[in-house]
């Protein structure tokens, strides 16, 4: 079987309303959306539009969710792919099959890239040099580098990369003319879990005795993917039990199973 080396999407529904929170990465993409949507207005000033961002900060804070809503906002295609699974599926082949993604996002431009867990192909050079499999992932970080130098101010693909890691990456993915911005994606305080929480409440039946507040109040460190779990979780536990709504005792429950879980996995790691 063809392993696929990256998803495209057009018409992409995610938009800004499905971000909760995060508003000063929003503020950041939303000069992408319009460099996306008008890039002329830019580019006839003698200015250059960005080819690249970096979205950093830990798992599960929407970084996949805002680069879809980029795509979303501007309407524009969003090619994706994961930077874990590429270097494991293309042994061999990456550099030629980063070439094939450039080549077909600029024939669909204006359009963009979304490359997640860039760490896993962007990591410093010349590092644990030990096995071959270490050359076939420089081979495939030196095609991005081109490639992103390559393109022109007229090819209008802006390339979205996301990492938890930015301290591992090569600083020749961070100079300029490549991911040049670096946009910060922090874990919610409690004023945006509580936005959180009302997103994905939106399409649960909810019980009278649902109250946001509190609901933030009791998930500290919560990240917005736990969140969307709890919510998902307490649905799951009502239904369960029988009832016709989702009340607060359904999400006291499903907020001690989801910090069981992340117990575990803590003790795992460390
Ligand atoms: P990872 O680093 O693990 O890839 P990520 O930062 O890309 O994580 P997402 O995949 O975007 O995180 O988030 C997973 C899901 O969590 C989203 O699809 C969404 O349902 C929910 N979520 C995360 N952050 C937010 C947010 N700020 N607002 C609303 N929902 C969120």
């Amino acid at each position: 079987s063809k392993a696929k080396l990256f998803d495209e999407k057009t018409d992409i529904k995610t938009s800004f309303k499905d971000v909760a929170g995060l508003e000063g990465a929003k503020e950041e993409v939303q000069e992408i959306v319009d460099f996306l949507k008008n890039p002329d207005k830019y580019t006839s000033l003698g200015g250059k539009i960005p080819k690249g961002a970096l979205l950093v900060g830990p798992p599960g804070t929407g970084k996949t969710l805002l680069a879809r809503a980029v795509a979303g906002e501007a309407k524009v295609p969003f090619f994706s792919l994961s930077g874990s699974d590429f270097v494991e599926m293309f042994v061999g082949v990456g550099a030629s099959r980063v070439r094939d993604l450039f080549k077909q996002a600029k024939e669909k431009s204006p359009a963009i890239i979304f490359i997640d867990e860039i760490d896993a192909i962007g990591r410093a050079r010349g590092k644990n040099n030990f096995s071959g499999g270490n050359d076939e992932r420089e081979n495939t970080l030196n095609q991005l580098l081109t490639e992103m130098d390559g393109f022109g101010t007229g090819s209008n693909v802006i390339v979205l990369a996301a990492t938890n890691r930015a301290d591992v990456l090569d600083k020749a993915l961070m100079r300029a003319g490549r991911f040049d911005r670096q946009i910060y994606v922090d874990l919610p305080d409690v004023r945006e879990r509580k936005e959180i929480f009302e997103v994905h409440l939106r399409p649960l039946k909810k019980g009278e005795d649902l109250d946001t507040d509190f609901l933030s109040k009791q998930t500290p460190g919560f990240s917005g993917a736990d969140i969307a779990n709890v919510c998902n979780e307490a649905a799951l536990i009502a239904a369960r039990k029988g009832k016709q709504s989702v009340g607060k005792q359904d999400f006291l429950d499903a907020v001690d199973r989801i910090v069981g879980g992340l117990e575990k996995k803590n003790k795992i790691m460390t």
